[in-house]
């Protein structure tokens, strides 16, 4: 069975030091992170077990993408808009971001654990399919949340709004997140202030919240749902604690995106917007995550974490 990608970190996923230059673990049980190097100068090649999961997960033609200068400079920029804490942790952490020139059939993204250290000694590394540099938000999540759903002869379809916002601003945000959620424990254990009330363990919500609608998606293994009845599944969404459905796949997910979406209301001046319309292109119900007032009261707890009460990136 394929897994997506982006469940693998969830999933405890870990990739085994291979014994290669890029992941020699060092005596002291560390992969040599070279702490004060620019992060851009980690880009490079991923580990051969990184291109194994994606081939594993369905992805095939995989070739290690060489960057344009258009794209470093949309690479810095969503670097930059990184939190200051993500780009701390990262600066501390991770080991290698790879871009991957490859055939689509599997996840965007993957956050992997490198060796075995654990705490400070923990590393990591970042890869992401490369037709990420020239995407949308709205085309990015128009996929996502359209695969969720099956045409019922309706004429209903969904598609996202969300003005000139790219994806990879969006993406480095949740993924360097599943970096700082590893780094500082914040779904370590049910107690934990971002966990509490939601989930009862990394895969298991609280009961109040196992038979919502909105857990009832491809995300938790459901069967698509058909297209006619999206606006029920995205009213349980906005009376949920998650602020996507992607969220409610497991708890690192949840947080991941919460962090997301919480930079992406205090920084960015656009709306996003899933909308569902009918066949002659009338809007029939329209989700807004960031008016979804069950998940982004969450966001005070996100920016206790981060230690900034509104954007934490740099967005000139
Ligand atoms: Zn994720």
């Amino acid at each position: 069975m394929r897994i997506a990608l982006g469940l693998l970190m969830a999933a405890g996923f870990v990739v085994p030091a291979t014994g290669t230059a890029a992941t020699t673990v060092a005596p002291s049980g560390v992969p040599a992170i070279d702490v004060a190097s620019p992060l851009r100068t980690r880009v490079g090649a991923p580990e051969p077990s990184i291109v194994a999961a994606y081939a594993d997960a369905g992805a095939s033609d995989i070739h290690v993408h060489v960057l344009t200068d258009a794209e470093w400079a949309r690479f810095d920029t969503a670097l930059a808009r990184l939190p200051a804490l993500h780009r701390r942790i990262l600066q501390r952490h991770l080991k290698r971001l790879s871009f991957l020139d490859l055939k689509p059939g599997a996840g965007s993204a993957l956050t992997a654990r490198i060796g075995e250290g654990t705490g400070e000694d923990a590393a990591f590394s970042i890869t992401l399919r490369a037709s990420l540099l020239d995407e949308s938000l709205a085309s990015f999540l128009g996929t996502k949340e359209a695969n969720l759903f099956a045409d019922d002869g309706t004429g209903q379809h969904l598609q996202v709004e969300a003005g000139a916002l790219d994806a990879l601003t969006y993406v480095l945000l949740h993924e360097a997140t599943h970096v700082v959620d590893q780094v500082l424990g914040l779904t370590a254990d049910s107690h934990a202030p971002l966990m509490a009330g939601v989930w009862e363990s990394a895969r298991q919500p609280v009961a109040a919240q196992a038979s919502s609608l909105a857990l009832q998606t491809g995300f938790r293994r459901a069967p698509k749902i058909p297209l006619g009845k999206a606006p029920a599944y995205y009213q349980a969404l906005a009376a949920s604690p998650f602020v996507s459905f992607y969220a409610t796949a497991a708890a690192p997910e949840d947080i991941a995106e919460l962090f997301a979406w919480q930079q992406l209301s205090a920084c960015a001046t656009q709306a996003v917007n899933v909308q569902i319309r009918d066949a002659a292109g009338q809007v029939v119900f329209t989700y807004a995550p960031l008016a979804n007032r069950v998940a982004t009261a969450r966001f005070t707890q996100v920016q206790q974490v981060l230690g900034v009460q509104g954007c934490a990136g740099r967005w000139a």
